[in-house]
């Protein structure tokens, strides 16, 4: 026993709380037409989560609700509680007693309870489900509606059926897993579209941050290639300056000597060119001598003419007696020898060759003019040559003073144009130091104009060096600024030629123009909006990773609940034929009954959240199973459902609801005047059957039937008073059965 018991409250014609309670395998509702004995029936689709109102015959959720009397006032709400035995664990839940509550306000609204606590339909419904009772009611068969599965279209019969065969808990399993994929795409789709958002911003960043990355790398290779250059550069520029101060050195003392000799040289030059005063006193002396010689040689003739006088007097005596003449040949002898000694003088510049030709022509006359003149011995001639005598002795000795001051000025002249001559050599000596002083000197001044240059040069490289550090430092880092330490052999960078080094610095122009390109700053916040961005929409990714995973695992699901869906259904139905073939012979005395498959175009339930309401179905381009029932009654001919009649249709629909009852009971079933159609033999039949089902299920009978109250072992009589209340009242089978009279 499953089922304990059901509250009705407020119910229908239940106006005041009435409790049933169900302690047999077999209980019967009996009670006069009208009394509210389907109410019951209809209380526990309600409580079961039942949503079609048709199948409650209402309209509206207000019509479960008591709507008043008289004598008792309408009730605001509907309540039925249903109470199940669950020390088997039946319902999925760990408690022995199961209590399900379903509530329905006037405006509508449904309240549902498992042992107390509000629970939401769903819950409910897969709670029963678990245990085979479904929400297609095949366990509550209403009045009027035993045949409901022979009415039924093919899907309808095909839920049901699953719905008995308990299948339908992967059924529903199933739609929930579409429902759940649908989701699950629709959220892929929508994580997607997030992705695709946040796409061209990340582009965006992640080129920032590539440029980012760039100019970090230019920096340190700018670091790197200053640290060379700027040490190369100092060892370089502090080498070279030493060098040109030491080079310096040498010409500058150089040049002072130089300055020195030059002002010592010019001193020279300037004394030997004091050449007037020397040629003044050389025409002095010219002068003089000239007069001296002139002097001599006056002396010399008046000697000579006085030697004349004297050899004359001396050969002729005091007087000159009357000449004698003279042979031409003795003039003609003359006349050569006068020529001969004039030509002489005549030729030379000599004066002393001059004199002598001169006291040749004088010798001449004298021995001419003694050849031929008579002596004159005579004492007035002996004084007067006497006196000529002295007079040339007197002579003589002027002669020879004149000529020994002619010698002295001969000297003195010699001497000062000796003088003259060694100025002149000294003059031309200076002038020659002065020459190579100022070539000397100019050369050195080139050579230090040249170097003055260099420095100039180096200034210059000095200030470059400076520019290039302070930017290097602005565009590379403060670590820039760390040049001193880079290792480096001086020898190698004295040596090297400076091309290399201009190259680098070149190098170096093109890193910071690139630098300068892609803009300052460490771009903190770039970097910290990239790892946002890209954290985020790896969240994403890996989210729609998760969802395409699980989108494989509820198709997996799907598929897997397909399969077993499909074989436990061809499975069921073959035991259920077996079943139906079974019943359906013991009722009819033979014929033949089976349920077989066929595949039709699938109608699809629309999705819809409200709760009571018609079902709605739409047309799918799918192909579905469905259900065929194919009966032949014994020694008659028809075939088909359509053919049977009233009774016929009862007896088949109680075979086959046996049937699948058999081959699946459920916990309980409820069957609201199921028998009404059935004659008394038939009856009977019936009433066996509902023993023999009662073993695997509990029955819920609502009936006017003697024979099935016969089986009962509680009986429940319904009555409805003039205020139009139901009331509920324990019987016994004799008052049962009068009560149904
Ligand atoms: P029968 O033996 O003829 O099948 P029954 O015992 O099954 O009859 P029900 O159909 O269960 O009778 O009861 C119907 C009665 O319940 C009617 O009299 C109807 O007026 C009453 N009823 C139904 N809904 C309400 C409601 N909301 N408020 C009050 N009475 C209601």
């Amino acid at each position: 026993m499953y089922l304990k018991g059901i509250e009705l409250s407020g119910f229908k014609s239940f106006a005041k709380k009435s409790e049933f309670e169900f302690s047999s395998s077999i209980s019967a509702i009996v009670g006069p037409n009208g009394s509210g004995k389907s109410n019951v029936a209809e209380a526990f689709r309600f409580v079961l989560g039942e949503q079609s109102m048709k199948s409650m015959r209402g309209k509206r959720g207000e019509d479960l609700i008591w709507g008043g009397s008289q004598a008792t006032p309408r009730s605001n709400r509907a309540l039925v509680k249903v109470t199940f035995d669950n020390t088997k664990k039946l319902l999925d839940l760990d408690f022995d007693e199961v209590e399900i509550e379903r509530i329905v306000h006037r405006d509508g609204i449904n309240e549902y309870k498992l042992n107390g606590s509000s629970v939401r339909l769903k819950d409910v419904v897969e709670l029963l489900a678990g245990a085979n009772i479904g929400s297609t009611g095949h366990h509550i068969i209403s009045q009027g509606e035993a045949d409901r599965i022979l009415n039924a279209n093919l899907r309808e019969r095909r839920e049901m059926i699953e719905d008995a065969l308990g299948l339908k808990i992967f059924q529903y399993k199933k739609n929930e897993s579409e429902r759940k994929l649908d989701r699950t795409a629709e959220n892929i789709k929508q994580v997607q579209s997030l992705r695709r958002e946040i796409a061209p911003h990340l582009k965006f960043l992640k080129k920032q941050v590539d440029k980012l990355e760039k100019s970090k790398e230019l920096r340190v290779e700018l670091k790197e290639k200053l640290h060379e250059y700027l040490k190369r550069e100092e060892v370089y520029l502090t080498f070279t300056e030493e060098d040109i101060a030491s080079r310096k050195e040498g010409p500058k003392s150089k040049l002072e000597t130089l300055e020195v000799e030059l002002e010592k040289a010019r001193k020279t030059l300037e004394s030997a060119s004091k050449e007037d005063i020397r040629g003044q006193e050389v025409l002095t002396i010219e002068r003089e001598l000239s007069g001296a010689r002139s002097k001599r040689d006056e002396l010399s003739r008046e000697v000579g003419r006085i030697e004349g006088q004297v050899s004359f007097a001396e050969r002729h005596g005091s007087t000159p007696t009357e000449a004698s003449s003279v042979p031409m040949s003795e003039l003609k002898a003359f006349e050569s020898e006068l020529d001969e000694s004039f030509n002489e003088a005549n030729k030379s510049d000599d004066p002393k060759a001059i004199r002598l030709a001169i006291s040749k022509i004088k010798s001449a006359f004298t021995s001419l003019i003694e050849k031929y003149s008579k002596e004159s011995v005579g004492t007035e001639a002996k004084e007067e040559v006497r006196a000529l005598k002295e007079k040339k002795e007197a002579l003589d000795t002027e002669l020879s003073l004149i000529e020994s001051h002619v010698d002295e000025l001969s000297e003195t002249y010699k001497n000062l144009q000796n003088e003259i001559e060694t100025s002149k050599d000294e003059e031309r000596g200076a002038e020659r130091e002065v020459f190579r002083i100022t070539t000397e000197k100019r050369e050195l001044e080139t050579g230090l104009r040249d170097m003055a240059r260099e420095e100039e040069m180096l200034t210059r490289a000095r200030e470059e060096f400076k520019q290039n550090l302070e930017e290097g430092a602005v565009l590379g880092g403060r670590e820039v600024l760390d040049y001193s330490n880079f290792d480096i052999d001086h020898d190698s960078v004295v040596k090297e030629s400076r091309e290399i080094q201009d190259e680098r610095r070149k190098t170096i122009e093109k890193i910071k123009i690139r630098l300068e390109e892609f803009g300052g700053g460490s771009g903190e916040e770039i970097m910290k909006e990239y790892r946002e961005v890209v954290e985020r929409d790896e969240f994403l990714e890996r989210e729609i990773e998760d969802l395409e995973r699980s989108a494989e695992t509820l198709k997996q699901l799907i598929s897997d609940l397909e399969e077993r869906l499909g074989l436990q259904f061809r499975e069921g139905i073959e035991k259920i034929n077996k079943e139906f073939q079974h019943f359906f012979e013991l009722l009819f005395g033979g014929g033949t009954a089976e349920l077989s498959v066929i595949k039709q175009q699938k109608r699809k339930k629309r999705d819809t959240d409200i709760e009571i309401s018609e079902e709605e179905i739409d047309e799918s381009d799918e192909t579905e199973e469905g259900i065929d029932i194919e009966v032949a009654l014994p020694r008659k001919k028809i075939k088909g459902l359509e053919m049977l009649s009233g009774g016929e249709r009862a007896l088949t629909s109680i075979s086959l609801l046996f049937a699948m009852s058999q081959v699946n009971p459920p916990p309980f079933l409820i069957l609201d005047e199921t028998d009404a159609a059935l004659d008394e033999a038939n009856s009977r039949k019936y009433s066996t059957m509902i023993s023999e089902l009662s073993e695997k299920t509990q029955l819920i009978l609502i009936t006017h039937n003697r024979e099935t109250m016969s089986v009962a072992g509680i009986l429940y009589g319904v009555t409805m008073g003039a205020d139009g209340v139901s009331k509920l009242l324990s019987v016994k089978f004799e008052d049962a059965v009068r009560v149904t009279k």
